[in-house]
This record gives C-alpha cells, sequence and structure tokens, in this order.
C-alpha cells in the first residue's frame, strides 16, 4: 500500500493522469503473457527520462519497488509485479529520436514498438535485424532488457548484438548513459551489455542507441515437409555443416502444424510431422535463388517429402503469419501454456525434442514444440488447464525435467525469454553457485534497497519463500 501523499508527489512528478489507481487500471497491469498475476499498487506513466528519474528518487527514498514494463508479453512472468508497489510503464516514451544515416544508427526511447522502429528504418534502406515473434506487441527497451531473438537472429545476431548504448535511471534516480555511437569503445566495462538482459532488475532504461545495417535487398523462403521430426532436425545440422548461413531455420511440429492450421486456414500439410521454414537473404537476387536451391536439396536429401519455395510476396507472408501465429493458435488448445525457451547446441536438437516428447509422454501433457532451430533455441510449449491441480504439478515436474535435460545437453534454460520467475528455482543448475554468488553482489551494488523489479531472477534465499 503506497500512501496517500506519496501518490500525491509521483502525480506531481509525471502529471495526475498519468498515476492510475483505480482497481480496474491495477488489474490491466497485474499480468504478462504468462499466467501470473499480482496486482501493483499503483501505475505510473512517466513522458520523460526526467520524470523517471523523480519517481526513482521517491521510490527510493520510500523503499518501494518498482517494476518496469513494456508491452507485458514477457514469456516469464519477469514484469509482474508480485511485491506491490509501481508499475512502472514505459510506453508513453514512443518516440523515434534519431536516425543517424551517415553513422548507421538509431536513437529510440524505451518504449518505441520494435515494428515501428524496423518499418521506419527500413523506408530509408537500413535494417535493424532483430525480430522476436511479437516485433509488433513489444518495446525496444522490453527486448533490450530480455535480451530478445527472433528468426532471423540465426544470421543476424540478437537484440545485445545491435545495442550501442543505453540512458538509464538508476535505483536512486541518477541518470547514467552507457556506450556510444563510436562503434570501438573498450573504455571501462561494458555496462551497455551488463544492462542487457537485466529484466529491469538494474536500472529503468529510457532511451536505446542500437546499430544498422543495409537493408538485404531479396529474399526467398522455402517450406520443407516432413514425415519424421527427425530428418528435419538433421536437415538443420546438414544446411549449417554445408557453410550455408541462412537468415532463418525454423521448426514446427506436427501439432503446432495443426494447431496454426485449425485457426489460420493457410493450407499447412497437416499430415505432416514436422515443417522447416528456409530463408535466405542478401545483395544479390542469383545468389540468394542459389542458397535456397541448395537449402531444399539438402532437405530432399534428408528426408523431406516434399520442398513448397515461396513464389510471391503473398506466400511468403502466409508462411510467416503461420509462423508469428504460433503463440495465439495454441492458446486455441488448452486454458493455459507454458511456453518455455531451452537453448541447446544444434548439433543436440535431435535428442532434445526426442526427450522433450517422452517427458510429454510420461506425464500425460501435451508438448509442442518448435523454434529456431538454426540456433538450438527450442519453444517446448506444454498445454495445461492451472485450474486442475493433478495437471499442474506435473507440469512442474516435466518442466524441471526439459530443463534438466537442456543442461545435461550442453545447453541452457533459456535463449531468449529470460529467467523471471517462472526459470529462478533451476537458476543454479544452469549457472553454478559461483556465478550467481556474483551476480547478486553486482545486483546489491546497482540496487542495494532492492526495489528495482525485487524477486526476479536470483531464487530468493530461503526457498521456502518460491
Ligand atoms: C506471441 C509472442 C511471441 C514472442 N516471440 C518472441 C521471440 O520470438 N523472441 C523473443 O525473444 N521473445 C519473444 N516473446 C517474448 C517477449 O515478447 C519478449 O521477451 C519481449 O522482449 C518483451 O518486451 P515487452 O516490451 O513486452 O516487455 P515486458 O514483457 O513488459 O517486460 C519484460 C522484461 O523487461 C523489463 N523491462 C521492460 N521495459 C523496461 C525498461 N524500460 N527498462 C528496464 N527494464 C524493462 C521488465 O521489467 C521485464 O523484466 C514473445 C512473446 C509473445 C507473447
Amino acid at each position: 500500500m503506497i500512501d496517500k501523499s506519496v501518490i500525491r508527489e509521483l502525480q506531481r512528478v509525471v502529471g495526475k493522469a498519468n498515476v492510475l489507481t483505480s482497481a480496474e487500471d491495477l488489474l490491466c497491469y497485474s499480468y504478462d503473457s504468462t499466467f501470473a498475476e499480482h496486482l501493483p499498487d499503483c501505475v505510473v506513466q512517466p513522458g520523460t527520462t526526467d520524470e523517471v528519474a523523480g519517481v526513482m528518487r521517491i521510490a527510493h527514498r520510500e523503499g518501494i519497488a518498482v517494476v518496469p514494463r513494456g508491452m507485458a508479453s514477457g514469456l516469464a512472468a519477469a514484469s509482474v509485479p508480485f511485491s506491490g508497489g509501481i508499475a512502472l510503464s514505459l510506453t508513453r516514451m514512443n518516440r523515434i529520436l534519431e536516425i543517424d544515416e551517415s553513422n548507421m544508427n538509431a536513437t529510440a526511447e524505451a518504449g518505441v514498438i520494435t515494428a515501428h522502429l524496423q518499418d521506419t528504418v527500413e523506408a530509408k534502406g537500413l535494417f535493424y535485424p532483430p525480430d522476436p515473434s511479437s516485433i509488433r506487441q513489444s518495446t525496444l527497451a522490453g527486448n533490450v532488457a530480455c535480451n530478445a531473438g527472433g528468426p532471423r537472429c540465426l544470421k543476424y545476431g540478437i537484440t545485445g548484438d545491435y545495442v550501442l548504448g543505453l540512458k538509464v535511471v538508476l535505483a536512486d534516480g541518477r541518470i547514467l548513459s552507457t556506450g556510444g555511437k563510436a562503434i570501438k569503445n573498450v573504455t571501462g566495462y561494458n555496462l551497455t551489455q551488463l544492462l542487457v538482459g537485466s529484466e529491469g532488475t538494474l536500472g529503468i532504461i529510457t532511451e536505446v542507441l542500437v546499430k544498422l545495417i543495409s537493408k538485404p535487398e531479396y529474399v526467398r523462403t522455402a517450406l520443407a515437409i516432413y514425415q519424421d521430426l527427425d530428418d528435419a532436425s538433421r536437415t538443420v545440422n546438414a544446411i549449417l555443416t554445408a557453410g550455408i548461413v541462412p537468415c532463418t531455420l525454423e521448426m514446427m511440429d506436427d501439432t503446432t502444424i495443426n494447431t496454426i492450421e485449425e485457426c489460420m486456414h493457410l493450407g499447412l500439410p497437416v499430415e505432416a510431422a514436422a515443417l522447416l521454414i528456409l530463408e535466405s537473404d542478401g545483395e544479390d537476387q542469383d545468389m540468394v535463388a542459389k542458397e535456397v536451391q541448395a537449402m531444399a536439396d539438402i532437405a530432399r536429401r534428408h528426408g523431406a517429402s516434399e520442398v513448397r519455395v515461396a513464389g510471391s510476396e503473398a506466400e511468403r507472408a502466409d508462411l510467416w503469419r503461420a509462423r508469428r501465429s504460433v503463440g495465439p493458435s495454441l492458446a486455441r488448445r488448452a486454458p493455459n501454456k507454458l511456453g518455455e525457451d531451452i537453448s541447446v547446441p544444434r548439433s543436440a536438437i535431435p535428442e532434445a525434442v526426442r526427450r522433450i516428447k517422452e517427458i510429454g509422454r510420461k506425464y500425460d501433457l501435451p508438448i509442442v514444440v518448435f523454434g529456431h532451430a538454426g540456433d538450438g533455441n527450442l519453444h517446448p510449449n506444454v498445454l495445461f488447464d492451472k485450474r486442475d491441480a493433478d495437471q499442474w504439478s506435473r507440469v512442474e515436474k516435466a518442466v524441471g525435467e526439459i530443463f534438466a535435460a537442456a543442461v545435461e545437453l550442453g545447453g541452457t534454460l533459456s535463449g531468449e525469454h529470460g529467467v523471471g520467475v517462472l526459470k529462478r528455482p533451476y537458476l543454479e543448475s544452469a549457472l553454478g553457485p559461483v556465478s550467481i554468488e556474483m551476480q547478486r553482489r553486482i545486483k546489491e551494488a546497482w540496487d542495494p534497497k532492492n526495489i528495482l523489479n525485487p524477486g526476479k531472477i536470483f531464487p530468493p534465499e530461503n526457498m521456502a519463500e518460491l
């Protein structure tokens, strides 16, 4: 509960209309894209970095928890305000401040929707590659705070690879600028990259400076259809070991295909056991066409029963509509889904998929598998009904075993969604105690009062609090 006098103070900083306290408003800021929920005590919507600093000075003095929030599309419950306090929504800060064409970079406020940045720079012949499937419903700072990936990251890298600098408000309200437009910069510790992936636990990002590249002119996409999921996994390895670097290698299993088709009616092959979406892009039209052809040949040699190359932009758009609608389509299958994002070395993909399917059978739970197979980042999604206590306890055991399998295969818990709350219990198995100890110390140095997104990433010292 926040004292009324403090609410009035917050109103003076950001304007009365930008502090929300009604029950209906609090409910709207109580969840993310998981099933987790908790009400904040109030919602504050700052419009400038100085306003964020003013809010943080008050929160710091009063010891109030502050949970930064973009579009709440996160899949780890990282923006759910479990300790109450202030839900700090950055979505009013949605301006692209500069596109510097000669230095090929752009500066944007935290709450810019990623797709808006992409569309704007592409209109100038430039390219911002990170493309989480949620590009139309996630913010740039949310992407930075989670170090988001996406289908294109196989060729182009993840969000962090494009972040050159940040403006950040610290827990006590001081404003920190990191990095800058100079591409080479080894002056001091790399605080920019420390903040990337910090899930709102070290500071509030208010501005992001990103690197841009030139927009690839040509792109071709193909769909490879398999009767055996193993063949699809083997194709992924074969393409990459042949020295081809496609911009995308996405995989979907049979349940994923059927669920999308039921929802979207795109003519996907519902009898197939798996699909791969293969995409190549570049400056040279012939090279791009040759690369797609080479991938199609490899796919056929590794058991694809059919390979369809998209003949038009409309066909290509349909394939991407299919891929981007996986999450929403799955929501029709069961009241709840737990979408994980384990990451394993590429060669371990077939074994990882086999183990996930086995775990699904063991706990009698539908687990669908899709994801960015090219970089070993798989999204096993467990479908269930959380109201059924028996099902929920089986889900918890199944997820624990999926994480254990990922770590055993040389991989890790998360390729792009982050730890949030849902993966906290498994953190030590992935990182070991020394790493956790060092990371806790970093958190203490940046946020000694533990007011920034408290309880996220690290398991509580007392495991009974989980
Ligand atoms: C359908 C769907 C598809 C998705 N596909 C992908 C995908 O392909 N790749 C991928 O990586 N993720 C994906 N996600 C997950 C999600 O979209 C990403 O994690 C995204 O980066 C979250 O952005 P957001 O603006 O919604 O942040 P939120 O969910 O609001 O917040 C996420 C985290 O960032 C912190 N945060 C937000 N803003 C700030 C700020 N200004 N300063 C400091 N911390 C901040 C929050 O505190 C929280 O810890 C998907 C989600 C959905 C629902």
